[in-house]
């Protein structure tokens, strides 16, 4: 990797050091304010327990929903500390604040091994503008940042990129958390080293969040797999009737184009799942993609293009997936996604590097009870999808290099 990450510090370079650890703890929560769903601070456990064992003294951030800069009981990360305290197995102080004298003095309490969490980063504006003068004071005097919430990369805030800047500034190091490092490492295969053949399955509500990705991934794919309400745009742009479902007719023009650019590359469903509503339970019909009526809806892709999909999953070496096949939510429309989970998780089993983005894609694959099989379910939304279309993640940007640190490199000869 070109950035440094955790690996290359030893424990004992660590210990008695305060290390301050930028995590993403944006989970779901209860009325009550406890955590609902602990997935994400599940991902965190190694790099935590890393840091524990290396008796360092960790401070953690994070942010916790959108309280746009100002403060909100109902977002408190108090909660988060008392599930983490269950799942680390050891005590996580928790300050109110997370810059100011009540944090300055809970940080400097820290005894070696011990963990903090400070209060929600985004309850300041400062945090999502970025200020520099504000991340100085989120570092707590850290010489040591590690970047764990992959999720938030995406994002150029103080406790993203500032703090990075800052710590490196001090003289310090800015790395990438085990878990950042896992989300690169595996996405970062797949774009410039793919195990041939390379085949993308790209689904899901829309066609405009994800078109970059289509875009960058092309050329690089040996075949592009289509389905959900996405393949309904491109049914339009063949000249199709698709009756009441979801479509973005404004996109029909770009659909056009990656099919006259690259129309050997891509498959689109052959049959479809409709019914006259998209309720639960709904009465269906399995038509040809061209049988489709007026007063239908698509739901999910046919039996005849799950097996063909499933197939073409299967002899790949790499596969990216990202967005389910139908309305996998609703029963009969669950099909088709479920097939293609299943075909993904076998062509894993053979070895291929299966790698899964999106929160709904990886629900389907948690309800299809496949899971587990996946070489590697990113923990990203709009960074894995921002990462997959060659953008350059600021957040890992602003980490410190592997070879050579940009602000101390001498100047390059211009001869
Ligand atoms: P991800 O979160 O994995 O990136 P998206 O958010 O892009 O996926 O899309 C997921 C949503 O797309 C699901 O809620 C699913 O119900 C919906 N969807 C998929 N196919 C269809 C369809 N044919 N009609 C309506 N909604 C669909
Ligand atoms: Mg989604």
């Amino acid at each position: 990797m070109a950035k440094k990450t955790l690996q290359d510090r030893s424990p004992e370079s660590i210990a008695g050091s305060l290390v301050v650890v930028r995590v993403d703890f944006n989970a779901p929560m209860d009325e009550e304010g406890k955590v609902s769903d602990d997935t994400r601070l599940v991902h965190t456990l190694p790099t935590l327990r890393y840091l524990a064992h290396a008796r360092a003294k960790v401070v953690l951030l994070s942010h916790l929903g959108r309280p746009e800069g100002a403060a909100h009981e109902g977002l408190s990360l108090r909660g988060v500390s008392r599930r983490l305290e269950e799942l680390l197995g050891i005590p996580v102080d928790f300050c109110p604040e997370t810059t100011g004298p009540v944090a300055d003095v809970a940080v400097r309490g820290l005894a070696e091994g011990e963990v903090l969490l400070l209060e929600n980063t985004r309850f300041h504006r400062e945090e999502l503008e970025n200020d520099l003068s504000w991340a100085e004071s989120l570092r707590h005097g850290a010489e040591l940042f590690v970047n764990d919430a992959f999720g938030t990369a995406h994002r150029a805030h103080a406790s993203t990129v500032g703090i990075a800047g800052r710590v490196r500034a001090a003289g310090g190091e800015a790395l990438a958390g085990l878990l950042m490092e896992r989300e690169l490492r595996f996405l970062g295969t797949a774009l410039t080293d793919p195990a041939r053949p390379f085949v993308a399955v790209i689904g899901g509500a829309k066609i405009s969040g994800k078109i970059d990705v289509i875009e960058t991934l092309l050329p690089e794919v040996d075949r592009l797999l289509i389905g959900g309400a996405m393949a309904n745009t491109f049914f339009l742009a063949r000249g199709l009737c698709v009756g009441e479902s979801l479509v973005e007719e404004d996109r029909v023009p770009i659909a056009q184009s990656l099919l006259e650019r690259a129309g050997d590359k891509i498959i689109l469903p052959s049959d479809v799942v409709t019914a006259e509503s998209l309720a639960s339970g709904a009465s269906t019909r399995e038509v040809s993609c061209d049988e489709v009526r007026e007063n239908e809806w698509i739901g999910d892709i046919g039996p005849r293009s799950a097996r063909r999909f499933a197939e073409v999953i299967s002899s790949a070496g790499t596969v990216i997936w990202n967005g389910p096949m139908g309305m996998f939510e609703v029963p009969p429309f669950e099909a088709g996604t479920f097939a293609v989970a299943r075909a993904a998780a076998s062509a894993a089993d053979e070895g291929a590097m299966v790698v899964l983005g999106g929160g709904d894609s990886a629900a389907a694959a948690r309800a299809s009870g496949v899971a587990h099989r996946i070489t590697h379910i990113s923990t990203g939304g709009g960074a894995t999808l921002e990462f997959l279309s060659g953008k350059e993640l600021p957040g890992v940007a602003a980490l410190s290099d592997r070879v050579a640190d940009p602000e101390s490199r001498p100047e390059e000869d211009d001869n």
